[in-house]
């Protein structure tokens, strides 16, 4: 049909087999008045190289993504794709038994393209242009995820010091029984599958989400189904879920099984916040972090109006820590048009904190309480950054007997030692800098001396600075600097429970 053919990109891993195989069946490789040129070169070089040939004889590329639209303004034109991954090591024999796409718009170049297939010893079918995007997707799952696989499993197997390479018999043994199904999924063996993922979860963690995304896969195709709280916990691999509305989280919640452990925020996240979602995830089956900047527990509009607020960042970091569920309401949704109950907890909430900021716990202990009713968790996480506001929650824990493990997490500072907050993003470096006198004088555990500390540097104004029989006792203190209040304490017995 066509005896001399130029072949562009001859030496690359395509051009150099298809050049091997010409070459075996007798054809000139001439750059010199081909019938055909055939483009063996990257996707994004076809179309200028394309434009630069001279109509005349048939042009051609290897391309299974590149539409023929590239090859303009040929018209004596085809595409033809060897479905193969071609390595530079192999010869010609690659070729052999792979099928190839052959893309044509007339019936002259569908039977060029399909001698050329022939020729090479491939295969060919037809493929339409428009469909190029969906078979080059299955190429790519195909071959390139192949890739991906066995490196996510060879990288377990070299977790059990066993040898990576002992997986590809196996891998190949797969594609020879013709792609049966065997395994935990098939046979609906989940205690295996959670045993799968606990070591996974242990020992590459960052497998968790491909193991999770492929077994749900694999289930569909055993006509199985994964129990939801093995797929809750996928969640742990991938974007939480975030829930808008009370009854949105509610129907969430009511899919998983499992504990449940809730971690009330403000948002605008730090390594503290994290400190206590990671408890969370670590110690129960469905992590639900709730993002919401409570009207109620702000006297100060000011205050409430400047506090640092980036929904996206936050999701983003929850998702980075494996948080199921993001509960972010509208003030609307958390206190309806003539809301009017409130949870008071009424001397320890009077006290400290509560002398600067009259309403502030009365915000706090209903919005907990609410927050627990809604999603019912088996622990709730707090700060011990916040003593105050831990000892508030337990009194009212245990004076409205709510069924919540209380958990407090130890304060996370920065390394000169100032108490991550939300609000240290509202202080000047300068005022940063003054602020770090608040944490040295706690550490005196001495309010006398942290008091003369105070006052001797460089004037932080202290609310109040003392000793309180909290659980555990600590040395408690508010001062402003500038007009950025800041809290902190220092425990003086023992580690917060
Ligand atoms: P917020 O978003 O400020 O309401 O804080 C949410 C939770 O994170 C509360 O339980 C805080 O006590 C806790 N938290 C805030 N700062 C820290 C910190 N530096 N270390 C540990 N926990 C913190």
């Amino acid at each position: 049909m066509i005896e001399r053919i130029q072949v562009v990109g001859a030496r690359g891993r395509v051009g150099s087999a298809v050049s091997a195989r010409l070459a075996e069946r007798g054809l000139a490789l001439e750059a010199d008045e081909p019938g055909l040129v055939l483009l063996c070169i990257p996707d994004r070089a076809i179309a200028e190289v394309a434009r630069g040939i001279a109509p005349g004889p048939w042009i051609a590329h290897v391309s299974g993504a590149t539409p023929l639209v590239a090859l303009d303004p040929h018209e004596r034109r085809f595409g033809m794709h060897p479905l193969q991954s071609f390595s530079k090591t192999r010869g010609p024999e690659q070729l052999d038994g792979a099928w190839a796409a052959v893309t044509a718009e007339t019936d002259a170049a569908r039977a060029v393209g399909f001698w050329l297939a022939e020729t090479l010893g491939l295969r060919p079918f037809d493929l339409d242009d428009e469909g190029r995007a969906a078979y080059h997707a299955g190429a790519a799952v195909a071959s390139n995820y192949l890739v991906t696989l066995r490196h996510a499993a060879g990288s377990l197997l070299e977790a059990a010091d066993a040898p990576p390479e002992a997986l590809d018999p196996l891998m190949r043994g797969v594609i020879d029984n013709g792609f049966e199904l065997t395994g935990p999924i098939a046979r609906g063996d989940w205690e295996t599958v959670e045993r799968h993922l606990a070591a996974i979860r242990e020992q590459r963690p960052e497998f968790e989400k491909l193991y999770l995304v492929l077994a749900e896969a694999t289930a569909v195709i055993a006509g199985t189904e994964l129990p939801s709280d093995t797929v809750s916990q996928g969640a742990a691999g991938g974007a939480p879920k975030v829930c808008r509305t009370i009854s949105d989280l509610r129907a969430e919640l009511a899919r998983g099984s499992g504990s449940i452990g809730l971690v009330p925020t403000m948002g605008s996240l730090h390594e503290g916040h994290l400190s206590l979602l990671r408890a969370a995830r670590s110690e129960c089956d469905t992590v639900v972090m709730s993002l919401f900047v409570n009207p109620a527990q702000f006297a100060d509009r000011v205050d409430l109006g400047r506090y640092p607020r980036d929904e996206a960042r936050d999701i983003a970091l929850a998702e980075e820590i494996g948080v199921d569920l993001v509960f972010a309401p509208s003030a609307d949704e958390m206190y309806p048009e003539g809301f009017q109950t409130w949870v008071e907890v009424t001397e320890l909430g009077a006290s400290l904190e509560g002398e600067f900021r009259p309403e502030h716990f009365r915000g706090v202990a209903t919005i907990v309480l609410k927050l627990i009713s809604i999603a019912r968790p088996t622990r709730i996480y707090f700060g011990q950054k916040d003593a105050q506001q831990v000892e508030v929650i337990r009194r009212m824990i245990r004076d409205l007997a709510l069924e919540v493990e209380l958990r407090v997490l130890p304060t996370v500072r920065d390394a000169d030692g100032l108490a991550l907050s939300s609000r240290n993003v509202l202080l000047s470096a300068e005022e940063r800098q003054r602020a770090l006198a608040f944490s040295r004088a706690l550490a005196t555990r001495d309010p006398a001396a942290a008091r003369k500390l105070l006052a001797e540097s460089n004037g932080l104004a202290v609310d109040y600075l003392e000793i309180v029989d909290f659980d555990p006792r600590a040395l408690v203190g508010a001062v402003r600097v500038g007009d950025i209040r800041l809290i902190d304490n220092m425990p003086l017995e023992g580690d917060a429970k």
